[in-house]
């Protein structure tokens, strides 16, 4: 027992220092980092670029608070919707509060309540974005929840269909449900979502909170789909360690909030705002995007030779990949990962998700690779 709450079972070592993919814990051994702190350190530890922007900003000014005109709040939003159909962005703290926004958003836009959301998806721990999560061992002793979600399971186009009429706000999800296993969408579920937001009133939230970023390979997972959300959540990479999050949404959502609707104290912070724009400027970069999908298919293709498909299955997007375990529980192996080395994440009972920063090189993929050879076989 110590003076935290008991809320995290937490590994016993402690990280003092990281540079890049490698961190070293307060005995100073080394490992991969390939949580990079749960897909947040998109540039890894410590890069030079977001060192400098962070320092330089901190010796001007940290906070001002939304009473005052942001021109860098606006530049970032400028960049975020610069090569995709949206047009406005709000900046928050976190996840949560992200997706919190994008729902009160899309009830007061329509006038409507009902959500739709899908099982094992993950979209944070306040009421709301825990009433929109449909894993029930988030929810047990919290209740009431926040009415009106309705739970669907994920890629069944035809109990969406079927679950779709009049009082439907909004349909949210993940591209790739990363908590809940790393399920990706298919083809067919997405282009039925689609199908269904074009020709009603119904808004699309894509809660880009972990895809978001570069993480997939594109500057958005939704690029890679038929999918044209109204809403779109982000936070984890964001700020590439720095907390921050946003909301952004299309032209037609403009007039849904007016002075007064909404609003956090920190959201968009100077500080946030200057190390996210040092973020963006390199990830949205296409020649970055491209060597994030070589590394992917890299990793991809070199799991795939090295384990029998009887009892494993590789799933996921970009350099964020499950290995789901037919037979094991994971946990074992994820210790015994970390005693060679390497640390990576859990998603569900038995699925490893490897979340390495987008700036892991090659040379990091094949010293991951020979560990993971070494624990699993
Ligand atoms: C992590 C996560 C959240 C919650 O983000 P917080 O910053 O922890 O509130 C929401 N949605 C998805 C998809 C996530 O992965």
């Amino acid at each position: 027992m110590n003076a935290l709450f008991n809320n995290y079972s937490r590994r016993p070592i402690s990280l003092v220092d990281g540079k890049g993919t490698v961190v070293k814990d307060s005995n100073g051994k080394s490992y991969l980092d390939f949580t990079s702190g749960i897909a947040v350190l998109c540039l890894g530890h410590a890069h030079p670029s977001l060192v400098k922007a962070l320092q330089e900003q901190s010796e001007k000014i940290w906070h001002t608070s939304n009473l005052f005109d942001s021109p860098e709040q606006v530049k970032l939003a400028e960049s975020l919707v610069k090569d995709n159909h949206l047009s406005h962005a709000f900046f928050c703290n976190s996840g949560a509060e992200a997706n919190e926004t994008a729902i009160k958003m899309a009830r007061k836009h329509t006038g409507k309540s009902n959500i739709i959301t899908f099982e094992n998806s993950f979209h944070g721990r306040t009421f709301g974005a825990m009433s929109a999560t449909a894993q029930e061992k988030i929810h047990k002793g919290f209740g009431p929840l926040v009415e009106k979600f309705t739970y669907l399971p994920f890629n069944d186009a035809r109990a969406l269909k079927d679950a779709v009429d009049d009082s439907v706000a909004a349909i949210m999800l993940e591209v790739v449900q990363g908590e809940g296993g790393v399920n990706p969408i298919t083809e067919e579920f997405a282009n039925t979502i689609q199908d269904i937001c074009s020709n009603s009133d119904v808004l699309l939230i894509i809660d880009e909170v972990q895809t978001g970023i570069g993480r997939t390979g594109t500057r958005f997972a939704f690029e890679q789909t038929p999918l044209k959300p109204n809403l779109v959540t982000m936070a984890k990479g964001l700020g590439g360690g720095f907390p921050i999050a946003g909301v952004l949404g299309t032209s037609e959502i403009y007039d849904t909030f007016s002075p007064g609707s909404h609003g956090t104290t920190y959201g968009g912070n100077p500080l946030a705002v200057a190390v996210s724009q040092t973020v963006i400027d390199i990830v949205f970069q296409d020649d970055f995007l491209d060597e994030v999908k070589e590394k992917a298919a890299y990793i991809t293709n070199k799991l795939n030779d090295l384990l029998p498909e009887e009892e494993f299955t590789i799933r996921g997007m970009g350099l964020l990949i499950g290995i789901e375990f037919s037979s094991n529980e994971v946990a074992p192996y994820i210790t015994k990962l970390e005693e060679e080395g390497l640390l990576v994440c859990g998603a569900g009972p038995n699925v490893i998700r490897l979340l390495p920063p987008l700036t892991v090189t090659f040379d990091e993929i094949d010293q991951a690779i020979s560990i993971l050879k070494k624990v699993i076989f």
